[in-house]
């Protein structure tokens, strides 16, 4: 059975973006949930080109339960792509050569029960078998004194939870196969400013993608010059355990040579509660903008980046060649984020 559209409307929208994209998406449910009385899908769709080297933009939302705000804009993107599929021809031909894959609804039961965990009261960002390097924000760095206590890891030694599992398996299956793959996670709730987070999560120790990811931000910069993402490593801010992201990331620099660049979207919710302090007194929380003019402003905000990360990996390898690629990025990457580390 399945929650009303007035109970868990990103589900009622996600499947019907499902049934309006049928002939152009692949639908499949790559984990159920059981909460209650109901058995909660996790979805993945897939759009585009079915080459096993295509090169992937992929995105995730909904890990937190209470953010509702990334699921809806990843839902704002398909929609916007499937509206457009009905009379865009350069549309059609851009996906004859990039795969697109999504999963915006990770924690369909977190969203339903209200909460940033799953059902099991575990937070699905601190879940990955992966511990930091160096010492984590107490409770907010991930703990396993257990469920009562947000940012639980779960068990030590247990298996990782469905959702989380779920997301893993896309990821290895549908980005870690292929020679580039970017993914974008959308989060909200951390500080003022919009951030595009890298790994890691664990350590403030600078990635080796670190050129790679300093020459994406390069090439969006010039692309549009008025953007107001601020671009960091997430250990700049605190430093987590079990992130999925850091897990991935990691497998991926074992499989050798590929690209995998994973990528997340903080959305700067606090200025969202300044703006409108009874937010922080209403049942969204301070996780979602609730003034209609600023729920708009946010859902159309993250179009172009979602559109950027889809063209550039449609270029394949090209981005990263010739005078696109400055030989210089790493330098200037580790001048401008660790210089202090
Ligand atoms: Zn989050």
């Amino acid at each position: 059975m399945r929650p009303s559209r007035h109970e868990l409307p990103e589900l009622a929208e996600l499947e019907r973006l499902i049934r309006l994209g049928a002939g152009h998406l692949r639908a499949r449910t790559e984990a159920e949930v059981a909460v209650g009385r109901y058995t909660l899908p996790v979805h993945v769709l897939t759009l585009g080109s079915e080459a096993a080297d295509a090169p992937v933009a992929a995105f995730f939302g909904g890990v937190h339960g209470l953010e509702r705000i990334g699921t809806q804009v990843i839902l704002a993107f398909l929609h916007n792509l499937l509206m457009r599929l009905r009379w865009d021809p350069l549309l059609e031909h851009q996906l004859s050569q990039v795969r697109l894959v999504f999963m915006p609804l990770v924690n369909p039961g977190g969203m339903l029960l209200h909460r940033r965990a799953n059902p099991a009261g575990v937070d699905l960002m601190r879940n990955a078998p992966c511990d930091a390097a160096e010492g984590v924000a107490w409770l907010v760095g991930g703990h396993r004194a257990g469920p009562w206590l947000p940012w639980y890891r779960g068990e030590a030694q247990a298996a990782m939870e469905p959702e989380s599992a779920a997301l893993c398996a896309v990821v290895e299956r549908e980005l870690l196969t292929r020679p580039l793959a970017l993914a974008l996670d959308c989060h909200s709730g951390f500080g003022l400013r919009d951030r595009i987070w890298f790994p890691l999560a664990g350590s403030r120790r600078p990635i080796d993608i670190l050129g790679e990811v300093y020459t994406l931000k390069t090439l969006f910069d010039q692309a549009y010059p008025n953007n107001h993402y601020v671009f960091e490593p997430q250990s700049r801010h605190y430093l987590t355990h079990g992130d999925l992201w850091d897990h991935l990331y990691l497998r991926s620099r074992e499989l050798g040579d590929r690209l995998f660049v994973p990528l997340t979207l903080e959305m700067g919710s606090w200025n969202w509660v300044r703006k409108n302090p009874r937010q922080l007194f209403s049942r969204l929380g301070p996780f979602n903008p609730i003034a209609p003019h600023r729920h708009q402003r946010v859902m159309r905000t993250h179009l172009a980046f979602m559109e950027f990360l889809t063209r550039l990996a449609g270029s394949g390898p090209r981005w990263l060649q010739g005078n696109l690629r400055s030989q210089r990025h790493r330098m200037d990457a580790m001048h401008l984020w660790y210089r202090d580390v």
